[in-house]
């Protein structure tokens, strides 16, 4: 018997938004459902009767109005703040199966289940989707196998048959072959459309064909990490678990207006909202910003005047405060503002990234870890996480939000606001 020294299990929430959608909402089932993206631009999730129908992924919302009606899709705009905290209730169950978790993205997570050997695995994985769906009202499918490349195979597999009830396990399969040469080179987790394009011209298709490919010739063509994928295709585990992400060396924050902005003042409101959001993220990952970049721009797919510009200011010490960055932003605008167009989106970038720890002392000046703005933002981080993201804000920000994205079709945000919460009358 061959021995598996790694167990890994993928778990991905099914059509994750839409079945959000679904939980408060019992009359949405069995109905196909859509979430748009930002400003309700284009499908970004289907519930898989709206994937029957043959809505296709990105389809944009306003050419597509006909067909939703014909087929009384509801179409939804998209939630975040409930769906984010969906995603970590989801995340907190599958946290209590196993110690060793890595968060994938908002519906996926790779979970190591070394150790587990001697269990039934497909039991213990029917254990976990069962807890998740009744705790969350959230399907997830799971795959498992001896890789994390593998595990995705298995997850696909396990989404896409019904018979296997949602868990599948590729670990020494008698049809793992057969399994792999179903299998798209291009559907393989790290191939990406580049490397897809040049496999197909050497006429490696399928999964299995790139699993028997030479490693050398993989090597030549796909580096080391192509080398990586193929190995994981065979077994070896080369792609390790990450518990923690690791720290972001750029932090972006922008969005495209709802309407377009003309003024300075709502250029500043929202320059300074992306800013807040961008700096807790600074803080919340323990680092420091050397410099900010910001950009404003008209909507170039529009017949307007067009004016686009970016400026980078360095900060005199490496701060993550967020009045300090607010301040450094309305500064910037004010010299990269022009009045008579209408702007579209803007967006703040924070670079120069080092860890608050790592700051040199110098005679002269007073280290953000020694400052006053550092105390201060503790304790505002501290409020904001227990009360809410918004309890205490910069007064820039401002209250009227103008500019904010268009979600003319949004939920309640049923979990996270006590003013939105679900009411049943009865
Ligand atoms: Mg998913």
């Amino acid at each position: 018997m061959k021995i598996v020294q790694n167990i890994y299990a993928l778990a991905d929430c099914n059509n994750f938004y839409a079945s959000c959608e679904r939980i408060f909402n019992p009359k949405l089932k069995g109905v196909p459902v859509v979430v748009l993206s930002n400003n309700d631009g284009i499908v970004i999730a289907r519930s898989n009767e709206a994937k029957a129908i043959g809505i296709p992924m990105a389809a944009p919302a306003f050419k597509n109005r006909e067909l939703f009606e014909k087929y009384g899709v509801k179409v939804f705009s998209s939630n975040y703040a409930f769906y984010g905290d969906m995603s970590a209730r989801v995340m907190d169950i599958l946290t209590e199966f196993t110690p060793e978790l890595e968060i994938y993205s908002i519906d996926e997570a790779f979970l190591r289940l070394n150790g587990f050997e001697k269990m039934n695995l497909l039991n213990y994985a029917q254990q976990i989707r069962r807890a998740v769906i009744r705790w969350t009202g959230i399907p997830l499918s799971i795959g498992i196998g001896p890789t994390k490349t593998l595990a995705k195979i298995a997850n696909r597999i396990a989404k896409k048959n019904p018979k296997y009830d949602g868990v599948f396990n590729i670990i020494n399969h008698p049809e793992c072959d057969k399994i792999l040469d179903s299998i798209e080179v291009g559907d393989v987790w790290g191939i990406g459309p580049r490397y897809s394009k040049l496999l197909r011209k050497h006429n490696i298709l399928t999964a299995l064909q790139l699993r028997d490919t030479s490693d050398n010739w993989i090597k030549e063509n796909l580096t080391v990490v192509g080398l990586r994928t193929v190995w994981e295709l065979q077994g070896k585990p080369c792609i390790e678990l990450e518990k923690a992400p690791p720290a972001k060396k750029c932090i972006t924050s922008s969005r495209s207006f709802g309407e377009a902005v003309e003024t300075l003042d709502k250029l500043k409101e929202a320059a300074a909202s992306y800013m807040t959001r961008a700096a807790a993220k600074l803080r919340n990952q323990h680092s420091l910003a050397s410099f900010i970049q910001i950009y404003i721009t008209t909507n170039r797919f529009k017949d307007v005047p067009q004016y686009s510009k970016s400026l980078t200011v360095k900060l005199p010490i490496p701060t993550a405060s967020t009045s300090e960055l607010v301040r450094t932003a309305n500064q910037a605008l004010d010299k990269i503002y022009k009045t008579g167009y209408k702007y579209k989106k803007t967006g703040v970038i924070l670079g120069g990234i080092i860890s608050d720890k790592q700051m040199q002392p110098d005679l002269f000046m007073t280290l953000y870890s020694d400052s006053q703005y550092s105390k201060l933002m503790k304790t505002v981080d501290e409020i904001n996480s227990r009360w809410g993201r918004h309890t205490v804000k910069l007064a820039t920000i401002g209250f009227k939000h103008s500019w904010t994205m268009r979600q003319a079709m949004r939920s309640p945000r049923y979990t996270t606001r006590w003013d939105e919460i679900k009411v049943i009358n009865i």
